[in-house]
């Protein structure tokens, strides 16, 4: 920390992570200039009370004067290609992010997972499996606790979600265990090129000790050694079958029944198989993975149960925020169902919405959708029907459903249209099923 205490840094980008910055950085005798393109950024109140040890610049980037500084420390939501960043970066500003400073900061062992899809997941069930078998457990970064704050703790271990904009200002992570879950098209409106997105993945693995991947999705694969690979077939952590019953295995041995996951879905088996080839490093007890597998019920707003209503279930996957996820959503509830009807729509960031054609032409019964590029969704099947909101879209999956079906909010979109956030959203698809059932 030394090394940045005369330095004259800005943080850039209010929200979770930049009041967590700021914080943490106060808390070490820090001023920093905090700076937000917004005239009234969420957490300015706070920022008020400390203003004797603060300069803010609120308003248009251009007047902030970016490029004096030593160090600027970004938030995830801000592009590094944002014009006033870019010129910082040019005049040779040191531009990072919080999890930068985390990695320079703790030599505590490190798991770290990004993907497009299934990261809270898996970082959940690494942490309660790490719990379970005694370890003292930080869990953060793109989930909950803002990393930063995690070191006031005194941890035995970090779990970490990264996103790939975490991941574009990070450079010194040594991850004991670091994985990329699985690459599906997400954010193209941020990366150049679907390339730019992967290679943005693929740097977790720079560092680490050990590198997971994927063995059925050659963007996660890397030439990064020593490595192990997960799938549900054919890779160093797959199910078997043992006993006549499908097992999770490590090397070809079975370790646990796949039936102790309390979650459905192969996605989630997948997500199990790679909670286990992560911590592989910790040498954990089977009745450790047990004891956890079977108390995680799940995250919210991930296929979700709602409610029954005259013999129909409602799943809320609002969480499903691109192609990849819905697709999973799909594959995991079709079977449940008689037949499924989808809700979806929102704002689909660029992506290409046609891997959903398949899907929707087999396993699907109705799309009904609403939202931004709610007209593109419907134009890939004759099943579509356009809506114009969420309460409209739940009526008609009504009356489109039969005893037996499933209604699925799984959107392929993100929110940001019409909702602060997927959990507001998901709220609402909530809100508007049980209003339903009255
Ligand atoms: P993330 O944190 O990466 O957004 P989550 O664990 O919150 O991932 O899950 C988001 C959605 O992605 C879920 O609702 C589910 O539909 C889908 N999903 C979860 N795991 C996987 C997986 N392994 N592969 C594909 N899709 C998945």
């Amino acid at each position: 920390i030394n090394e940045i205490k005369n330095k004259q840094i800005s943080v850039l980008g209010l929200g979770v992570t930049g009041l967590g910055i700021v914080r943490f950085l106060l808390s070490q005798n820090i001023k920093p200039i905090v700076v937000d393109s917004r005239t009234a950024p969420p957490g300015a109140d706070w920022l008020n009370e400390h203003a004797s040890e603060l300069t803010t610049h609120f308003g248009d980037l251009e007047q902030a004067d970016l490029a004096s500084n030593d160090i600027i420390i970004i938030s995830p939501g801000l592009s590094l290609a944002t014009p006033a960043v870019a010129k910082a970066i040019d005049a040779g500003v040191e531009v990072i992010g919080d999890v930068e400073l985390f990695a320079r900061l703790t030599d505590k062992p490190i798991v770290a997972v990004t993907g497009s899809n299934g990261k809270s997941t898996v970082v959940t069930l690494a942490f309660e499996v790490l719990k379970a078998a005694g370890y003292k457990v930080g869990l953060g970064g793109n989930i909950g606790t803002a990393v930063l704050d995690l070191l006031s703790q005194d941890y035995d271990v970090y779990v970490l979600e990264l996103s790939s904009f975490q991941l574009d200002t990070t450079h010194s992570l040594k991850a004991k265990s670091a994985c990329v879950l699985n690459v599906s098209e997400d954010h193209l409106d941020r990366y150049p090129s679907y390339q730019a997105y992967i290679d943005s993945k693929q740097s977790i693995y720079n560092g680490s000790e050990l590198a997971v991947v994927n063995a059925i999705d050659v963007a996660t694969h890397t030439a990064k050694q020593p490595q192990v690979s997960f799938a549900l077939a054919n890779a160093d952590f797959a199910l078997v079958e043992h006993q006549g019953e499908q097992y999770f295995a490590a090397h070809g041995k079975p370790v646990l029944p796949a039936s102790c996951l309390n979650v459905v879905g192969s996605h989630n088996q997948q997500n199990a198989l790679a909670v286990m080839a992560l911590l592989s490093p910790f040498d954990i007890a089977k009745e450790h993975y047990q004891q956890a597998f079977s108390a995680f019920t799940g995250l919210a707003h991930r296929c979700q149960f709602v409610a029954e209503i005259n013999e129909v279930k409602y799943f809320n996957d609002s969480k499903a925020t691109n192609v990849g996820a819905t697709i999973a959503a799909i594959e995991s509830l079709a079977g449940q169902a008689k037949q499924l009807v989808v809700i979806a729509g929102g704002d689909a960031k660029g992506a290409d919405l046609d891997a959903l054609k398949p899907y929707l032409n087999n396993k699907v019964k109705a799309l009904v959708c609403f939202g931004k590029d709610a007209k593109a969704l419907v134009a890939l099947t004759e099943k579509g029907h356009l809506t114009t909101n969420m309460h409209e879209a739940v009526q008609l999956a009504k009356n489109l459903s039969c005893s037996g079906d499933i209604v699925l909010l799984a959107p392929a979109c993100a929110s940001i249209d019409m909702y602060n956030n997927y959990m507001q959203r998901g709220d609402d698809f909530a809100q508007c099923v049980l209003a339903e059932a009255v």
